[in-house]
């Protein structure tokens, strides 16, 4: 247990703060110390302070653990996994990167901040550079920084482009979502509100899935991140479903390619996490599936875990191929994808001491 890396916890007690908790609970390289969350939840224990939302049992060694306040000073650990409301995100995650403190964020707050990288390990590892700008600046003068992963929906869809756009090149992009409830935190969705229903609108989710998929598919300059030219055009509609955010896209290449060519793409995308066998890496990140049917978020979503998903990949009269993805919103799209982050750094040396 000692000769691993403490870790600290803000926003512990949301949806995605249990997911980081069950993740953590056997991790063979990180040990949660120090739990935050806010004035609601500050000096009760976990069990006390958590609504667990989760199939898994809370595992009994957190639950007693008193939740803190989110103060840098209270914290004892360099590294800090990030999961708190955005709001409450634009004031902390900022004020702890000052502090000294290493953050992997989870939250929108400063995922496109120019100095800040927006990781998926597999699709842009050469992103992470960006940290090293942030030793003069605000976030990193104290020998702290911030890196985030994308929004919920942003990371199933930029897993399946990556293939694409490395060996096609992507001139467009068309994605309509149907996202789950948990992507909304907890409570979340008034009941009455989406029982029986689907609502299409998701408040700032259409601009952020455009302008993050840019930023990620973007290009390392010597000035910062060069957006990536692809038009993305997203349409977002929040679904009475419990977890699994699903999407259906279109997308136009620059070169044609065969059906064939773009499967074999898409099946045989791998990045780093693979090369360095992380932890908590996908064998597969991308996982094609041949049923008609298929994906479908009740019974397919645990079973991604961390892979995305694809079925029904075909041609499309209107752009060049078409299909529908599904990924698990607070695995992959969330708790996961900051622990992928926090590996992947570990294994590059790039953690702080
Ligand atoms: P959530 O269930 O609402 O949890 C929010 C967490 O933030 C709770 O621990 C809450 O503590 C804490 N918090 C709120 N205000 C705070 C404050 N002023 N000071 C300190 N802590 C505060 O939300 P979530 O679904 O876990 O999402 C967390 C973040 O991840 C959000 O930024 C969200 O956009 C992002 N995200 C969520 C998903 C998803 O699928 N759910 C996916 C990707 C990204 P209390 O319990 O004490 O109120």
């Amino acid at each position: 247990m000692s000769s691993k890396i403490p870790v600290g916890i803000l926003g512990a007690t949301g949806i995605v703060g249990q997911r980081l908790l069950s993740l953590l609970d056997q991790h063979p390289w990180f040990e949660p110390v120090w739990l935050a969350a806010s004035e609601r939840s500050e000096g009760k224990t976990y069990v006390e302070a958590a609504r667990w939302r989760l199939a898994q049992p809370l595992p009994a060694r957190f639950a007693g653990l008193t939740v803190q306040g989110p103060e840098p000073a209270t914290c004892p650990t360099r590294v800090v996994l990030a999961a708190l409301d955005a709001a409450a995100a634009a004031r902390i995650e900022p004020a702890f990167a000052a502090a000294g403190k290493l953050v992997i964020s989870n939250s929108s707050a400063l995922r496109m901040h120019p100095e800040v990288p927006l990781l998926v390990p597999e699709v842009n590892p050469e992103h992470l550079q960006l940290l090293e700008r942030q030793r003069t600046g605000e976030l990193g003068r104290r020998g702290g920084g911030a890196i985030t992963n994308p929004n919920c929906s942003t990371i199933g869809l930029v897993l399946a482009l990556a293939p694409l756009a490395r060996g096609f090149g992507l001139r467009r992009v068309q994605v309509t979502t149907m996202q789950a409830i948990s992507g909304a935190g907890y409570p979340g969705v008034a009941s009455l509100d989406i029982l029986g229903n689907v609502v299409p609108y998701i408040a700032n989710e259409e601009e952020k899935m455009e302008s993050e998929t840019r930023k990620i598919l973007g290009r390392l300059t010597r000035d910062g991140i060069e957006a990536a030219a692809t038009q993305v055009s997203a349409q977002c509609n929040r679904v009475a479903v419990e977890d699994g955010h699903m999407e259906t896209v279109s997308v136009e290449l620059e070169r044609k390619a065969g059906l064939d060519e773009v499967r074999a793409a898409m099946a045989g995308f791998r990045g780093r996490p693979q090369e360095l066998e992380l932890p908590t890496a996908p064998a597969q990140p991308l996982i094609l599936l041949e049923a008609a049917d298929r994906p479908q978020p009740r019974f397919d979503a645990e079973r991604a875990g961390m892979s995305v998903l694809v079925g029904r990949l075909r041609p499309c009269p209107v752009f060049d191929y078409k299909f529908t993805l599904l990924s698990h919103n607070t695995l992959r799209g969330a708790a996961g994808a900051a622990l992928l982050n926090a590996e992947w750094l570990q294994a590059e040396g790039r953690l702080p001491a």
